[in-house]
């Protein structure tokens, strides 16, 4: 595999630290440069940032020096990954398309657009095709790929195998979001601390809609959204990381046993196992069988940060199925997916 130069943009943030941290010693990729807001741009890389990571920042990183996020400052990269703040992130991010240089974003600015995929690697690979329908610039040599939020990640990975083996006709999600999920300094410590806040604004329309465009289907050019009716209520709750999802689910075509239903995991195959891109977790989704499992603080971090788990699967009263799903919400759910879709794209011959 070619060695690529990147950027980041929102290097300085929550997300932009993951990415430094994740793209230590990458085999593919490889930090040329660092942007942040006119806040940061002009100090170097350890003075800009608060870092959050549990490891020491990387000594190459840290006297680098924080630019602007402007094309002009990105020379030399290849493509970018953003961490922006959706505040900044739509003009940014349209700006380093029309320049001629790929975006692959974690902000939620570009989702719904038509012809940008909406990219999760083991759920919709082939979605990565929309890529070039985009006319961002002349030649397409610009384009944007997005992942989405941490809550529709674990969902429509636990979804997958159902969707494929019963059809899935409506669903309810109650979401127990970690405070790492509202970025650096986040919700205040006397809301958070022994508490439960029952609301996270615009939290739930994201989950609602972001699932039904990953498990959909390409068309001619755009994605035939899945027709699936789903109710999300989204939560904050004390932990750190790791967004831990309560979801009942009506199938097409239930199962005769709750032992049919396991087996669609079982028998799930990764669709893109034999890529072997560096991030892909050996097993994408573990199906816990002890009740008391998954937890976020024990099994957020497995694989990397980068597997999904499914547990307490069981039959449902009202609605066909219940289960538990968790993933980790700054790496599988933000940096660490979006690294795996650049793995993805390189693969396919999408980067060069
Ligand atoms: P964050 O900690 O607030 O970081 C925001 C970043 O955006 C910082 O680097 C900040 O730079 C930069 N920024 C702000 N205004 C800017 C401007 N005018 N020009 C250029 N850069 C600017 O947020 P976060 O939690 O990392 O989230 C980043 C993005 O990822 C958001 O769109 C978020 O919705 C998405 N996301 C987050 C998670 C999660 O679990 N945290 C999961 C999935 C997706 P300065 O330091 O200079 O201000």
């Amino acid at each position: 595999m070619k060695s690529f130069q990147v950027g980041i943009l929102g290097a300085t943030g929550a997300v932009g630290q993951k990415f430094v941290r994740l793209l230590e010693d990458h085999p593919w990729f490889t930090i040329r440069v660092l942007g942040a807001s006119e806040r940061s741009a002009g100090k170097k890389y350890e003075e800009a940032a608060h870092w959050i990571e549990p490891t020491e920042m990387p000594s190459d990183i840290a006297p680098l020096e924080v630019v602007e996020c402007t094309p002009e400052q990105f020379n030399g990269a290849d493509f970018v990954f953003s961490g922006l703040d959706s505040s900044v992130a739509e003009e940014i991010e349209k700006n380093f398309a029309e320049a001629g240089i790929p975006v692959i974003s974690n902000a939620k600015n570009y989702r719904m657009h038509e012809q940008v995929p909406l990219l999760v690697p083991e759920v919709n690979p082939d979605h990565a095709e929309l890529i070039t329908k985009q006319k961002f610039n002349s030649d397409g040599s610009g384009w944007i790929v997005t992942n989405p939020n941490c809550v529709s990640v674990p969902l429509s990975m636990s979804l997958k195998p159902l969707e494929d083996a019963f059809g899935i006709e409506s669903l309810v999600v109650t979401s127990m979001q970690s405070t790492s999920g509202a970025g650096y300094p986040g919700v205040a410590s006397l809301d958070i601390l022994a508490n439960v806040v029952p609301y996270i604004g615009g939290e739930e329309s994201k989950v609602e809609t972001e699932s039904t465009k990953v498990l959909g289907s390409l068309g001619e050019d755009s994605i035939t959204f899945n027709n699936f009716t789903i109710q999300a209520t989204a939560v904050r709750v004390p932990t750190i990381e790791g967004h831990l999802l309560s979801v009942s689910v009506k199938l097409k075509n239930p199962p005769s046993s709750i032992d049919k239903a396991k087996q669609a995991y079982t028998d799930w195959n990764n669709p893109i196992a034999d890529l072997k891109l560096p991030s892909s977790p050996a097993n994408p989704i573990r199906l816990y069988t002890k009740n008391r499992h998954p937890q976020p603080r024990l099994h957020a971090d497995r694989e990397g940060g980068m597997q999904t788990a499914v547990g307490r699967l069981r039959n449902g009263t009202v609605m066909d199925l219940g289960y538990v799903t968790m993933a980790h919400n700054t790496i599988r759910g933000a940096a660490g997916g979006a690294i795996l879709n650049g793995e993805l794209l390189a693969a396919k011959g999408y980067l060069s």
